[in-house]
C-alpha cells in the first residue's frame, strides 16, 4: 500500500490571491502592454522613416551627382574638342591662313569629332571676321547673320571660356541640340560645336533610381528641360510654365543654399537633391517620399491593429478565465466553509482500505490516522474502541465497521449515527457513498463528523417545550372529556326525572315546561357528546369498530330521531331509500348513524321552509361482490352556504353567518367531527351548495355485505311516524322483580320511576359489593348492572358473582350492563365479559321497556289493552 498524498484544502484565500487568481490584474496589464508596444512601434516607425529618408537622400544624391558627372564628362569631350579646334583656328588666323584652308580644317575637324569623339555632334562651325564657316557644309539661309546668333553673342560674353548655349530644337535634324562656343583670341571670332542632347537623355534614363521611384532631370537655369526620366518632358520650359513641379523645384533649388530638401507639392511630400553642372544646369533627382513611407505606415498600422487585437483577445481570454477561476475560488471557499462545519472529513477508500483525510480539526485524530498508515479498519478500531463508555458507544463502533458497510449501504446512499465522543461532546457521523463499483459495491465513502452538542441541547429544549405543549393539550382534552362525562351524569338524571313528570303529570302547562326541559336537555346532551367525540378524535382515541348491523334499524332510528324535529319546523322529511339496499352490512353503525344524524340535524336546523331529503343508495363493485359503496346524501332547501365560506366549513368551532344563525344552537363542531369520522371510515364529505337555495351533503363509504336480502320498500315497512304520544306502558308485571345496581342514587330513582307503571318490583344496590350480597340471597328476573362504579366496577362484580358464587340463585338470570360507553363493539365486549345484553345511558325508556319485555318470563307479563 503506497502512502497516499494528503489532500489539504487551503483554508483561507486573501484578496490579492483572489486578484491574482482572478486574472483581473492581467486584464489591466494588457492595455498597458498594448500602449508600450504602440510606443515602440511609433519609435520604430520614426527610425524606419528616417532610414527611408536617408535612403532617398543618398539615392537622390547619387543620382544627381552621377548624372552631373556623366554629363560633365560627356560635355568635356565636346569642350576639349572645341578647345583644341579653337586653338588651331586661332593660330591659323594669326598665321593669316587662307580662308579655304581654315574651312577645310573646320570640315576635317568636324568629321573627326563626329566619327571619333562625339557621335551626337553636328560638327564644328565658326564665325571669323563676320564670315560663317560650317564644318558639315550647311548653307546658311538668306538673312542669316552669324554675329546675331546666341552662340556668338554668348561666346563673346564668355570672355574666352567655353560657354553652354541653351538647347534648341534643330529643325534640320529634328534633335534637341545644345551649343558649346568659345571666343577666339581676336575677340571677335567664335568657334562653336553643336552637341545633341540624346546622349544626356540616355545618361539620365540610365541613372539608377535605387528603386525609390525617383525622377531625374537636368534643367537649365532658364527652366529648359535638357533631359528627363520621362523623355516626353524634354523641350519644355518649366519656368515659363509655372504650374508644374519641375518649375517649383527649380525655383527652390536656385534659391536654396542646400543641396537637398523636402518640399510639399500638391499634398505630396518630395525629397529633392540637386547638383549643379558647370554653373548653368542642374542635375536634379526627386522622389515621392509619401510613396516610400506609405508601405512603412501600412506596416505600422497593421502591426498596431494586430497587437491591439492580440492583446484584446488576451484580455478577453484572461477575463473569462479569470472569472472561471474566480468562480472556482468561490466554489472552493464555499466547500471550505462547508467543510468548516465538520470536525472531520475523510474519503474512505473501502476497496483498498485507505483513509484519505480531507480535513481534521483534531490533530490527535490526524496522528492516529497517520500512525496506522491510513489503514481504514485500524483507524476506526483505534478511535471508536477508545471512545468513553456511553450508551451510544456500541452503535458508534458498529457504524464504523467497514466489513458490514456493503450490506448496510446496499439500498441507501447515506447512513448517520449520533454518539457521545471524547470530551463529553455529541457528534453526528455520516457516511455518504460517493462511488460504487459496477456491481454496486461501495467503493468510496465520504465520512463526515459534525459536532452537534449545541444542536442536541436545542433539540432537547424544543422537545421539552413541545412535550409540555402536548401535555397541556392532553390535560385540556382530558379535562374536556372528564367534564363532559361528569356533566352527562346529572343531565341523565335531569332527563330521567323529567320523563317522570311527562309520564305522571296531566297538567298541560307543566307538560309543556317539561317538554322544553326535555328538548334543552337533549341539546345539551348532544353538545356534551360532541365535545367528547371531539376530544377523542383530537387525542387519537376515537376508534372505528365495525360490527354487523341492520340497515333497516339504522334508517328507522334516523327516521325516529329526525322526523319529529322536521315536523316541529313544518319541514317535509323525505327518505328515498333504494329498495335493493342489502339489509345487513358490516361497519361502525353508531358512527355512521352519528354522521347522518349530524347532517340531517344541520339540514333541519338551517332550513326554514321546504324539505329535507335523505337519500341512501349504493354502488356495486363488479370485482367485489361482497362489498358495496354505501351512498348517502342529505339535501335541504335551506339557507345554503356562501362560496367563500366553503373552506371554513369543516374547521373546528367555526360557525358561518354568525349573525343570521345567532338563534340556531350549535358549536361549530358537528361538521368537523362528521368529516373526521368519515375519513376514518375511508369516505369523504362533499358539499354542493347555492347560497339562499339549499345544500347537498353527501358521502360514500365502503361496507362489506352481511345479509344480501334487499331492504324492500322502507316507507311501507317502517310503521308510521314516531309522533309524540302520551306514554302508555306496553305491559305490566307485578310479580317480576328486578335488581338495579348503580352508584348514582338519582339514576336508581329515575330507573324506578321509568318502570313505575309496569308495577315491576325494583331492588337497588349502590355498588358491586351490595349487589353480590343481594344477588346471592334473592332470585331476580333481570339484573341491571352499571359498568362504571367506584371500588368494584360492573365487570368485576359479575366476574366475582359468577366465579365465587356459582350456585347463587341468579346463575341463569339475564344480567344487562348499563353503560355510557355508546360505541360499536361495546356489545361484544360486554357479552365476552359474561353479560347477557347492554343498555346505553341515558336510558331510553322505550328501549328499556322493550328489553325488560324480552327477558321477562312469559308467565309474569300481562299485556296492556
Ligand atoms: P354547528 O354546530 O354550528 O351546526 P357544524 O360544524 O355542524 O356546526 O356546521 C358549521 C357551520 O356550517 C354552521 O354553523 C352553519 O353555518 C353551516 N352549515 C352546516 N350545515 C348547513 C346546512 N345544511 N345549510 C346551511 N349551512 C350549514
Amino acid at each position: 500500500m503506497g502512502k497516499q498524498e494528503k489532500k489539504k484544502i487551503k483554508s483561507s484565500i486573501n484578496f490579492s490571491d483572489l486578484m491574482r487568481l482572478s486574472g483581473m490584474k492581467n486584464a489591466l496589464i494588457f492595455p498597458l502592454l498594448a500602449l508600450i508596444f504602440i510606443v515602440i512601434i511609433f519609435v520604430y516607425n520614426g527610425l524606419l522613416q528616417s532610414y527611408a529618408k536617408k535612403s532617398i537622400l543618398e539615392g537622390g544624391e547619387l543620382n544627381a551627382k552621377n548624372t552631373a558627372g556623366d554629363i560633365e564628362l560627356y560635355l568635356s569631350t565636346g569642350i576639349n574638342a572645341l578647345e583644341i579646334s579653337s586653338y588651331t583656328i586661332d593660330t591659323m588666323i594669326k598665321d593669316n591662313t587662307p580662308d579655304e584652308e581654315i574651312l577645310e580644317y573646320i570640315q576635317h575637324e568636324s568629321d573627326v569629332i563626329i566619327k571619333a569623339m562625339l557621335p551626337g555632334s553636328t560638327g564644328l562651325y565658326a564665325c571669323i571676321d563676320g564670315e560663317y564657316y560650317d564644318g558639315l557644309g550647311w548653307e546658311p539661309y538668306e538673312g542669316f547673320v552669324p554675329t546675331e546668333r546666341p552662340w556668338y553673342t554668348k561666346a563673346l560674353a564668355g570672355k574666352g571660356d567655353v560657354v553652354l548655349i541653351d538647347p534648341y530644337l534643330d529643325l534640320y535634324t529634328g534633335q534637341v541640340i545644345m551649343t558649346l562656343a568659345k571666343v577666339l583670341s581676336d575677340g571677335e571670332s567664335v568657334v562653336a560645336i553643336d552637341v545633341t542632347l540624346e546622349e544626356i537623355q540616355t545618361i539620365v534614363e540610365r541613372s539608377d533610381t535605387y528603386g525609390l521611384s525617383s525622377v531625374s532631370m537636368v534643367l537649365s537655369s532658364e527652366g529648359f528641360v535638357v533631359a528627363h526620366t520621362d523623355s516626353s518632358e524634354r523641350g519644355n520650359n518649366y519656368l515659363e510654365d509655372k504650374d508644374n513641379i519641375g518649375g517649383y523645384i527649380l525655383t527652390t533649388v536656385m534659391n536654396s543654399e542646400e543641396n537637398s530638401f523636402d518640399i510639399k507639392y500638391d499634398n505630396t511630400s518630395y525629397t529633392v537633391y540637386s547638383c549643379p553642372i558647370r554653373g548653368e544646369w542642374y542635375s536634379i533627382s526627386y522622389a515621392d517620399s509619401d510613396k516610400v513611407y506609405r508601405p512603412i505606415r501600412l506596416i505600422v498600422i497593421l502591426s498596431i491593429i494586430s497587437i491591439v487585437l492580440t492583446l484584446l483577445s488576451f484580455t478577453i481570454i484572461t477575463v473569462i478565465s479569470g472569472r472561471k477561476e474566480l468562480a472556482n475560488v468561490r466554489l472552493q471557499k464555499l466547500i471550505n466553509s462547508t467543510a468548516d462545519i465538520y470536525m472531520s472529513l475523510c474519503d474512505l477508500d473501502v476497496i483498498n482500505g485507505n483513509v484519505i483525510e480531507i480535513k481534521n480539526v483534531n490533530p490527535a485524530i490526524s496522528k492516529a490516522v497517520a500512525s496506522v498508515d491510513h489503514n481504514l479498519n485500524e483507524v476506526f478500531f483505534n478511535i471508536m474502541n477508545n471512545l468513553p463508555e456511553s450508551p451510544t458507544k456500541k452503535a458508534a463502533v458498529e457504524f464504523t465497521d467497514m466489513d458490514t458497510i456493503d450490506e448496510r449501504m446496499k439500498d441507501v446512499d447515506t447512513l448517520t449515527v449520533e454518539y457521545q465522543s471524547f470530551g463529553n461532546i455529541w457528534v453526528r457521523a455520516r457516511l455518504i457513498v460517493s462511488e460504487r463499483t459496477r456491481d454496486g459495491k461501495v467503493a468510496h465513502v465520504l465520512w463526515m463528523l459534525e459536532n452537534i452538542t449545541r444542536e442536541r441541547e436545542e433539540r432537547e429544549r424544543l422537545k421539552n417545550i413541545s412535550d409540555s405543549a402536548v401535555a397541556a393539550n392532553e390535560a385540556k382534552s382530558a379535562f374536556l372529556s372528564n367534564m363532559s362525562h361528569e356533566i352527562r351524569t346529572p343531565i341523565t338524571a335531569v332527563l330521567g326525572m323529567n320523563e317522570m313528570i311527562l309520564r305522571e303529570c296531566d297538567d298541560p302547562s307543566i307538560i309543556s315546561y317539561a317538554d322544553n326541559i326535555k328538548s334543552a336537555g337533549t341539546s345539551l346532551l348532544v353538545l356534551i357528546n360532541d365535545i367528547l367525540d371531539f376530544s377523542k378524535i383530537e387525542s387519537g382515541k376515537m376508534d372505528i369498530i365495525p360490527v354487523e348491523y341492520e340497515t333497516g334499524s339504522l334508517l328507522n332510528d334516523l327516521k325516529n330521531m329526525i322526523g319529529p324535529k322536521a315536523d316541529a319546523k313544518n319541514l317535509k322529511f323525505i327518505m328515498e331509500i333504494d329498495p335493493e339496499l342489502p339489509s345487513g352490512l358490516f361497519g361502525d353503525e353508531i358512527r355512521i348513524k352519528q354522521v347522518i344524524t349530524n347532517l340531517l340535524t344541520n339540514a333541519v336546523k338551517y332550513t326554514e321552509k321546504g324539505s329535507v331529503t335523505l337519500k341512501v343508495g349504493f354502488g356495486r363493485k363488479p370485482e367485489k361482490t361482497d362489498t358495496i359503496g354505501l351512498k348517502v346524501s342529505v339535501t335541504d332547501t335551506g339557507m345554503g352556504i356562501r362560496k367563500e365560506d366553503m373552506e371554513k366549513l369543516f374547521a373546528q368551532f367555526v360557525r358561518l353567518d354568525e349573525k343570521k344563525n345567532r338563534n340556531i344552537e350549535g358549536t361549530g363542531l358537528g361538521l368537523n367531527i362528521t368529516s373526521n369520522l368519515l375519513h376514518m371510515m375511508g369516505g369523504e364529505l362533499t358539499v354542493e351548495s347555492e347560497y339562499g337555495k339549499g345544500s347537498v351533503f353527501s358521502f360514500e363509504i365502503i361496507q362489506p355485505v352481511r345479509k344480501r336480502t334487499p331492504i324492500g320498500d322502507f316507507e311501507k315497512a317502517s310503521d308510521g311516524d314516531a309522533s309524540k304520544e302520551k306514554y302508555v306502558p306496553r305491559f305490566k308485571a307485578p310479580d317480576a322483580c328486578i335488581l338495579m345496581v348503580d352508584d348514582t342514587p338519582i339514576n336508581i330513582v329515575v330507573f324506578k320511576g321509568l318502570l313505575k307503571k309496569t308495577e315491576i318490583k325494583v331492588d337497588s344496590a349502590a355498588g358491586g359489593r351490595e349487589c353480590i350480597e343481594l344477588a346471592t340471597e334473592n332470585k331476580y328476573d333481570i339484573i341491571f348492572l352499571d359498568h362504571m362504579m367506584p371500588v368494584m366496577d360492573g365487570i368485576e362484580t359479575l366476574k366475582e358473582l359468577r366465579e365465587k358464587y356459582p350456585d347463587n340463585p341468579n346463575a341463569d338470570t339475564p344480567i344487562v350492563c348499563l353503560t355510557a360507553n355508546a360505541i360499536s363493539g361495546a356489545k361484544e365486549t360486554y357479552m365476552e365479559a359474561g353479560f347477557t345484553d347492554y343498555l346505553t345511558k341515558p336510558i331510553n325508556p322505550v328501549k328499556l321497556e322493550e328489553m325488560i319485555y324480552s327477558y321477562l318470563p312469559e308467565d309474569k307479563k300481562i299485556l296492556s289493552q
